[in-house]
């Protein structure tokens, strides 16, 4: 865990309030950054068995693609939650993520009473967690 990666505050907050929207399947989105701003894009799950995969929906990830493009921001990471297990990536996580510069946020709901957040960098199906701080705005 060699690798450091610092998050605002208020968008921890923000991706398990994301996270919280929905208890049984799994939400998934963009977030993009530039200087100080963050951003969170949500984009709908397009996956058949959303309760334990994702899958960005095609136009969704167009548009929030775009969305970013014009708030001059570029892709930092790529979260999405696991409502029924912990916040490691899944075999389908390894096999068929294809942004190995993005950062992976795993929010887990797998949880009593706290939420978990954890970040990963995946590659060639295999993942490297980070170590992920929160500060303060
Ligand atoms: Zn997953």
């Amino acid at each position: 865990m060699s690798e450091t990666v610092a998050l605002p505050r208020s968008l921890a907050i923000q991706l398990m309030q994301e996270a919280q929207k929905s208890s049984e399947e799994e939400v998934c989105g963009l977030i993009g950054h530039a200087d100080d701003a963050w951003r969170v894009y949500p984009v709908a799950n397009a996956a058949a068995e959303r309760s334990r995969a994702f899958e960005m929906d095609a136009a969704g990830l167009v548009a929030a693609q775009r969305a970013m493009r014009q708030a001059g921001q570029s892709l930092w990471g790529i979260y999405h939650s696991h409502p029924h297990s912990a916040a490691t990536p899944s075999a389908a996580d390894l096999a068929e993520t294809g942004y190995p510069e993005a950062v992976q946020i795993i929010i887990s709901l797998d949880v009593r009473g706290v939420l978990q957040l954890r970040a990963w960098r995946i590659a060639g199906e295999a993942a490297r967690e980070l170590r992920l701080e929160v500060r303060d705005d």
